[in-house]
């Protein structure tokens, strides 16, 4: 059994993915750990699922994992985590905008005091379009959920198993999950890490994600804390 699982979720990325196959193995072979990773390809229509085939000649700790069609970002890694076998479990952006080499530096983090370190993107490499509302939703969300995070939403992100595993991922749950694992009593914590302009491809969240974000946040607090007593809300 892996000791460390790398969830990747990607859609439309076919040619960040052998760079990141590259990097996640220069990034973890040191460690001397066994390890595995699970690709979720999203229902991509480009070669993003010929390409893994492909990339899993060369890399047999690969496993993929192919939607039939887009599911979104929440299912991707929803899925990713029910598959995951090891014992600590980090997740990447498919798109190179994370950098592999932090998770050697996350896990001594989870082995001693978090169950959850959310990366912290402090200088990032994304249009004004993108860090402006991601402040203010981060802002937000960090008043509303009790939480002091800078980034709730960084793709790069490391978990205790049973943390990722408690974790119910879907809609567009995937911004919040700090605050969920919080909410649920684990130990969260933030670590600073690097991040890099996309290189390939392009995003997939526009401008809808300031809105849906808060429309999420409020859906988060609905189904959570006021499920069982909705009347107090
Ligand atoms: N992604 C996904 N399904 C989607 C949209 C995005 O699996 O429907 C993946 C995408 O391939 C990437 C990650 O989620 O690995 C973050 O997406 P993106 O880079 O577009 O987001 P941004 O960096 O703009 O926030
Ligand atoms: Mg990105």
């Amino acid at each position: 059994m892996p000791e460390i699982s790398v969830v990747v979720p990607a859609f439309n990325e076919q040619d960040s993915l052998p760079e990141l196959l590259r990097q996640i193995r220069e990034s973890l072979q040191p460690l001397k750990r066994s390890y595995e990773v699970i690709v979720v390809d999203d229902g991509s229509t480009d070669n993003t699922l010929p390409v893994l085939r492909e990339l899993k000649k060369e890399y047999p700790e690969l496993k993929v994992i192919s939607f039939r069609r887009n599911y979104g970002k929440s299912a991707a890694l929803s899925v990713g985590f029910r598959k995951a076998q090891g014992d600590f479990i980090f997740t990447l952006d498919a798109d190179l905008q994370d950098d592999p080499s932090e998770i050697p530096e996350i896990l001594p983090l989870l082995e001693k005091e978090y169950d959850l370190v959310s990366g912290w993107k402090k200088k990032r490499h994304d249009p004004l379009s993108k860090t402006i509302p991601s402040r203010i939703f981060n802002l937000v969300t960090s008043l509303m959920s009790g939480i002091r995070l800078h980034d709730f939403n960084c793709g790069l992100k490391g978990y205790r198993k049973e943390a990722a595993k408690s974790l119910e991922i879907y809609g567009e749950l995937h911004r919040f999950l700090p605050v969920l694992a919080h909410w649920h009593g684990f130990r969260v914590g933030e670590k600073v890490v690097r991040h890099r302009p996309r290189r390939y491809g392009r995003s997939k969240f526009g401008i809808s994600r300031f809105f849906n974000g808060f429309f999420d946040l409020l859906t988060v607090i609905f189904i959570t804390r006021y499920k069982t007593s909705p009347l107090h809300m």
